[in-house]
């Protein structure tokens, strides 16, 4: 189907976007990579009559780190994240931007379209949990600073204002002795995860000082869990360890049973996931080359 006729706009500015924004409202919508909206309107899913391009806002393409932060623009393309010299750093960023349907669809979507969609099976949101990432929000009155937990309030929902835009993602460098990973079962390329994990773990003289979980397609929204990752601290890091902090996150998750899968497949899948990215993120910590992929059916 031809999506329903709309006015184009392709501002020059940040300044001018959220003018556009300001100016029409509910009527508006950005495009960024346009991967998840064109499909959309084709669908003629939701309103709109004026389309706002913010593909040449290059400003918000950077991928740089300043301090012991990492500076994502919105407009960084997946391909671009997974490919970038910091994904050696945080392999989680490769592997989570790097297995995103198929290259077409990395080349052209974005993290900032990625994370505003807030689809519950979306890599981003699960990858972004994994690493405390913040969201830097632009709109009329200025800046804001927010975290990825808040950002994404329910399925499909963020806590965007009207005229407000995701224009940074801000992520902390990890220490030395970090190693993240993340890993997720698809059934084909250009489908979303059935189910999605995601780890990081710091290791000092073997043993586990910090660590963050998150399950994605796994609930409404991604799954964290701080008892989980409180069974790991303080301990040396092995299969069993990983077993029972994959136990009790996946205790608190709620896959839905649809046709990808039944709730209880879905639930040995993430354990499985769990204790998979467990393994690759500690190898990481360790310094050793650890490669991965993910699954597909
Ligand atoms: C065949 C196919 C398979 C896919 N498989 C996966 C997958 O496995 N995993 C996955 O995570 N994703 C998948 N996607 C979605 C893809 O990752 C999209 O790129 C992403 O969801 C949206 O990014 P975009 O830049 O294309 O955003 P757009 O499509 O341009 O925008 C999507 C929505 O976000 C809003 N938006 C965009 N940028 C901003 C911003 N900076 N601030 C505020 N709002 C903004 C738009 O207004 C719109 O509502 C798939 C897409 C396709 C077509």
């Amino acid at each position: 189907m031809y999506p329903a006729p709309f006015n184009y706009h392709r501002p020059q500015s940040l300044e001018a976007a959220i003018g556009l924004l300001s100016r029409y409202g509910d009527d508006a919508s950005i495009m960024a990579g346009g991967q998840s909206l064109i499909p959309m309107l084709k669908m003629r899913v939701g309103e709109m009559t004026e389309l706002i391009d913010i593909r040449k806002l290059s400003d918000l393409d950077h991928i740089e780190q300043r301090g012991q932060t990492l500076h994502i623009g919105a407009l960084a393309t997946h391909a671009r994240i997974a490919s970038a010299e910091v994904a050696n750093q945080i392999p989680l960023l490769r592997e989570c931007g790097g297995g995103i349907a198929d290259r077409q669809v990395r080349n052209m979507g974005t993290i900032g379209g990625g994370v505003s969609v807030a689809d519950p099976s979306g890599d981003w949101p699960t990858g972004l949990a994994v690493l405390d990432a913040q969201l830097l929000l632009t709109g009329l009155s200025g800046t804001r600073l927010v975290s990825i937990s808040d950002f994404i309030v329910d399925a499909y929902t963020t806590c965007l204002e009207s005229c407000e835009l995701v224009t940074e993602i801000q992520i902390p460098v990890p220490p030395a002795g970090s190693g993240s990973a993340y890993v997720a079962f698809k059934r084909a390329a250009p489908a979303y995860p059935t189910a999605s994990a995601g780890i990081q773990l710091t290791v000092k003289d073997n043993i586990c000082t910090a660590a963050r979980l998150a399950l994605g397609a796994a609930a409404p929204v991604a799954v964290v869990c701080r008892d989980a990752e409180a069974l790991l601290l303080g301990k040396e890091i092995t299969t069993e360890l990983l077993e029972s902090a994959a136990e009790a996150i996946v205790a608190v998750a709620e896959p839905p049973p649809d046709a990808r899968g039944s709730e209880a497949f879905k639930r040995a899948m993430l354990r499985k996931l769990v204790v998979e990215a467990g393994q690759r993120a500690l190898g990481r910590c360790r310094g050793e080359d650890v490669s991965g992929a993910h699954h597909y059916a």
